[in-house]
């Protein structure tokens, strides 16, 4: 394990088994420099345990990034429990884990990812308070979707306002791939304020809703990517802009929600020297992370997560700016400032 590259010099990495229940988790922590470490959990069902520790470790240094980038008073960290979300959950299972996070004391939150829902998290909830997006409770703060497509529709935005000089919409061309949580949410704001948009999803119904209510033009889902537009924004899955993809390209912008957009970082180097800026993924999506910050602060307050929402937006500012200046992609830019914000706390 330590010889990963992933293991980035996490703190501490946690194996939790509970025979009762056949719970199998990993926790893992890469940073509490900046605060408690904060990350969702996800369950999946893992081909071996090697894949799911290479999973928990990617994921819980990205939640360090993206932590650090989004100016919250929290570290990385992130769990991954091995099984089937159709058919393996009970209550108890996630009573167990529930147990499992209340022996870290505080060192690592939870909330929901991939294969989770709120309604999971009630039941390790009640095991321990160190969980965060509910739907019930003082500072329950829901869905964090609305807020993450706001700082996508922001970052989009600031985008355009670098490669054309106004932030103008008015006009402007977008295609996006994914049309669910914050898909929808960005495609309503884009087309409000006047784009012309191009929309791609395998869930058809939804689809063909959202071009009712927006006007939107669908277009197939192996072709969104490559529609000769401003910009493409990317809100469904990771590692599509690959060795394959890149060069079939045909905007200037790629700026979308979505996690892992770049199958490795020097796909970063390879949509810079093409000359298309793109928003780092892990700054632009952190609305939902804030949104739950809020909640884990105990006390959830709006305008608090407006003003983080602002600081995220000249954050991505920075990362264009500096990567502008120094001819460096704008991915290695956001690492660098991550850790430097990681390393400086730490003091
Ligand atoms: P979601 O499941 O609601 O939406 C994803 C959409 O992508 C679905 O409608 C799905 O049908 C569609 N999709 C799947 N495969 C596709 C394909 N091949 N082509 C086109 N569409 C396809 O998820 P979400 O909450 O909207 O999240 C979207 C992305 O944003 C994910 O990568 C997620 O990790 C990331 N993200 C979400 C949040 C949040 O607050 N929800 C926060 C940060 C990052």
């Amino acid at each position: 394990m330590f010889d990963l590259p992933s293991f980035d010099a996490h703190e501490g990495v946690h194996a939790f088994h509970d025979e009762a229940t056949g719970l199998r988790a990993i926790i893992a922590i890469h940073s509490t420099a900046l605060g408690p470490a904060a990350g969702g959990c996800r369950m999946w069902d893992y081909a071996d345990s090697q894949l799911m520790m290479r999973d928990a470790l990617r994921l819980s240094q990205g939640m360090s990034f993206k932590n650090a980038m989004a100016d919250l008073p929290l570290g990385g960290g992130k769990a991954v429990i091995w099984g089937n979300s159709k058919t393996d959950k009970t209550p108890d299972l996630f009573r167990a884990f529930g147990r499992a996070i209340e022996s870290l004391q505080g060192k690592y939150w939870t909330a929901e990812d991939v294969g989770l829902s709120p309604k999971d998290l009630a039941y390790s909830r009640e095991e321990t308070r160190y969980v965060a997006g509910l739907d019930e409770g003082q500072a329950a703060s829901g869905d964090p979707s609305p807020v993450t497509a706001e700082g996508v529709y922001r970052g989009i935005r600031a985008a355009v306002n670098v490669v054309f000089g106004s932030d103008d919409l008015d006009g402007r061309t977008v295609a996006v791939q994914g049309v669910g949580h914050v898909g929808a949410d960005v495609v309503r704001k884009l087309c409000a304020a006047g784009a012309e948009v191009m929309i791609a999803d395998i869930a058809e119904q939804e689809l063909r809703a959202l071009s009712d209510e927006t006007g939107a033009k669908i277009v197939p889902t192996d072709e969104i990517l490559f529609q000769n537009v401003d910009v493409v924004s990317p809100n469904a899955l990771g590692g599509i802009i690959n060795e394959v993809s890149i060069g079939k390209l045909n905007c200037q912008i790629v700026a979308g929600g979505a996690n892992n957009q770049l199958y490795a970082p020097d796909m970063g180097d390879a949509l810079h020297q093409r000359g298309i800026l793109y928003a780092p993924d892990y700054v632009i999506n952190g609305g939902g992370i804030i949104n739950v910050a809020a909640e884990i602060s105990g006390n959830y307050d709006r305008s608090w997560v407006d003003a983080k929402l602002d600081r995220l937006g000249e954050t991505l500012k920075e990362v264009f700016d500096r990567s502008k200046q120094s001819d460096i992609a704008t991915n290695r830019i956001a690492d660098d400032m991550a850790r430097s914000r990681i390393a400086a706390a730490k003091g």
